[in-house]
């Protein structure tokens, strides 16, 4: 209304690890020289000249799409939206106060459409799909994204396919069938998902958005530290806390803040990044401490933490890193601490969190603890999703039952009185 027409800045894809450049007007997957993720490129020099801070104050709604010159969507019209996005950054002190980080927030990604940040993820990916004539979708998950995939692949009018372990929650399960996907289970893991999707989106020519085996999955995922920055007035928290398993998240906030720099709107400055996962399933961890670039497959991977039960990820350079130029570090915490962190999150102010999110939380403390956080550090944790979709941790107590007449609940109020 009045300002000036903003469009996506989008000119090239790059191969990660190669450096070697790609035209991004068709349907891309992995580099053909290495099979590593290729990464969107902008011409930030243009992107600068509408991306201001004032413009981004003036664009109160549209959730990540706020963000268009750094998104690869060309053509509005085919912008799918549920409206995610523009999530709260909420300061969590009580919880805070008890890991010993009393300054730690919690950016609210269990707020998106379909209960988590993959959300994201699957907006602009399935958008720019949809832009570049994909006739059908197709990807593996490991929970999470296939309800994400169902759910914009079902706005977008794109016939869905998702591959998961057989052992997936039925929440994330029933999403997907719900939001008319077809749905596969494997009796496997994510990796093997994997394998079966690309086999039959080789043979129907559906488009496979596998994490980080397309371009655009992390530019929706970048959106969480373009907000991250803007919630903060445009500055770096010290250190971003971050549940680990593909690394789309992280890798995608790294590119952010690179780019952020890039239009001028921040300095070099970097938060510590810090990469979580569980001792069932941590090869981004074991690469990490061993001084590896990539990552060794983890076997036999395991954990209730379904979204980091990744053995295997092609953006494993990307995440160590950006975890070792940001001065970061990762850790893996024990599934009984996870259990535990859920609960206290729970009783502490943060609602009903993920088994991913609590890994996170858990390690908070761990850190903090070791001493690589110190207690007058801006912490900040991705609760990446929400809790209902999981079975409930284990031990919970178990509710009294009450019949409904007086006496009984006299009782219960002389039991329960302060
Ligand atoms: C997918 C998922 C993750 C891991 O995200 P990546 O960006 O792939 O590392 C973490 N938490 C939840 C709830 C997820 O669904």
């Amino acid at each position: 209304m009045g300002r000036p027409v903003t469009a996506s800045t989008l000119t090239h894809l790059q191969g990660s690890l190669s450096g070697a450049t790609y035209p991004a007007h068709g349907l891309a997957r992995t580099d053909p020289v290495d099979g590593r993720p290729l990464l969107a490129r902008y011409d930030l020099g243009r992107a600068a000249a509408t991306l201001t801070r004032e413009a981004m104050a003036s664009r109160r709604s549209g959730g990540l799409w706020r963000w268009t010159e750094l998104l690869p969507v060309r053509d509005p019209a085919f912008v799918t939206t549920l409206g995610e996005g523009s999530t709260p950054l909420l300061p969590a002190e009580r919880l805070g106060r008890a890991l010993g980080v009393p300054r730690l927030r919690v950016k609210a990604e269990a707020l998106n459409p379909t209960g988590s940040f993959k959300a994201r993820g699957m907006a602009t990916a399935v958008s720019r799909a949809a832009e570049l004539g994909a006739p059908a979708l197709i990807a593996p998950s490991a929970g999470n994204a296939a309800g994400a995939l169902a759910a914009y692949g079902a706005a977008a009018g794109l016939p869905v396919t998702v591959v998961m372990p057989a052992d997936v929650p039925a929440a994330n399960r029933d999403e997907a069938l719900v939001c008319g996907a077809a749905v596969l289970l494997v009796d496997g893991l994510i990796s093997d998902c994997g394998a079966v999707a690309a086999r039959i989106a080789a043979a129907t020519g559906a488009f496979d958005v596998s994490t980080l085996k397309e371009p655009y999955r992390v530019e929706g995922k970048k959106t969480m530290g373009l907000e991250l920055v803007e919630d903060l007035g445009w500055r770096v928290p010290d250190v971003v806390v971050y549940p680990t398993g593909g690394g789309t998240g992280l890798v995608g906030m790294w590119k952010a803040f690179e780019e952020l720099e890039g239009v001028g709107l921040i300095g070099g400055a970097r938060p510590r990044m810090v990469s979580v996962q569980t001792t069932g399933c941590a090869p981004i961890v074991r690469a990490f401490q061993t001084g590896q670039r990539f990552a060794a497959p983890w076997t036999d991977a395991a954990t209730r933490a379904g979204g980091i039960r990744v053995p295997s990820a092609v953006g494993d350079f990307l995440i160590l890193d950006a975890l070792r130029a940001s001065g970061g570090t990762a850790v893996a915490v024990p599934e009984d601490a996870l259990d535990d962190a859920q609960r206290l999150a729970g009783r502490l102010g943060l609602g009903y969190v993920s088994p991913e999110t609590a890994a996170a939380v858990a390690a908070v403390g761990e850190l903090a603890t070791r001493g690589d956080i110190a207690a007058d550090d801006e912490v900040v944790v991705f609760d990446t999703g929400i809790g209902h979709k999981y079975p409930p941790p284990p031990g919970l107590p178990r509710p009294a039952v009450v019949a409904p007449d007086e006496a009984d609940v006299e009782c219960l109020v002389a039991l329960l009185a302060p």
